[in-house]
């Protein structure tokens, strides 16, 4: 998985390259697709939702490449392997999660791999956490219809943020903010597809 499906699609970042290649993926994962646990794809979970591909959990800690005392927002918790890569490279992580059964089980995995640097909370995380901020690092798991404001106002001076944004039907464009003073700068990533941000200042849910 590392050399084919990252380091030869521009992933180099060495700190995401050694957390990726070290921790187990399967331990995330429902019985029924732990076969495919190192496939070149996103794979199901409960509750509709997906674990994304290995290359886009690789772009996001790269493009964030949080430092070893960095704090770090993380919306979407899915089944905690993101997290689980973002703890291994951040000082201490914050994880929301809409899904209170996803955030249990992702607990006990991130538990029983031994990440003591983690909590995963259950909520909304369109509108991320104000009583926590400032963040070095804010990683979003879901697309947003728009630049996420309240999430970008959670950042520390220099910190930044990547989210999937809406670019048109089913696409989105993964794409990294950065805090500079008043500004904010923004650069392109990688086209991309996720499942909904739903929430606040995210998308209404579909009955
Ligand atoms: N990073 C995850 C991928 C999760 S998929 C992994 O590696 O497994 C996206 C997740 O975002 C889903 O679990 C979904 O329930 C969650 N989600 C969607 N909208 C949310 C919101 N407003 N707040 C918190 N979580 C949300």
């Amino acid at each position: 998985m590392v050399e084919r499906q990252l380091r030869r699609r521009g992933i180099t970042d060495e700190r995401v390259l050694a957390a990726m290649g070290s921790i187990p993926r399967e331990e995330f994962l429902p019985e029924s697709v732990r076969s495919r646990a190192y496939a070149d794809s996103a794979l199901p979970i409960a509750r509709g939702q997906t674990v994304s591909q290995p290359w886009i959990v690789a772009a996001i800690c790269q493009a964030l490449s949080p430092g070893p005392t960095a704090r770090l927002l993380e919306i979407g918790t899915g089944s905690g392997y993101s997290t689980a890569v973002l703890a291994e490279m951040a000082g201490v992580v914050v994880s929301v999660e809409r899904h209170p059964d996803l955030a249990a089980s992702a607990t006990e995995s991130l538990a029983r791999l031994g990440f003591g640097n983690v909590e995963v909370l259950v909520g909304d995380g369109s509108t991320g956490l104000a009583e926590r901020a400032p963040f070095d690092a804010i990683a979003v798991h879901a697309a947003a219809p728009a630049a996420p404001r309240t999430l970008l106002s959670q950042l520390g001076e220099g910190g930044a943020l990547v989210a999937p944004i809406a670019a048109g039907e089913d696409r989105e464009m993964l794409t990294l903010y950065r805090r500079r003073g008043a500004e904010i700068d923004r650069e392109a990533i990688s086209p991309v597809a996720f499942v909904p941000l739903i929430g606040a200042e995210g998308y209404a849910e579909t009955p």
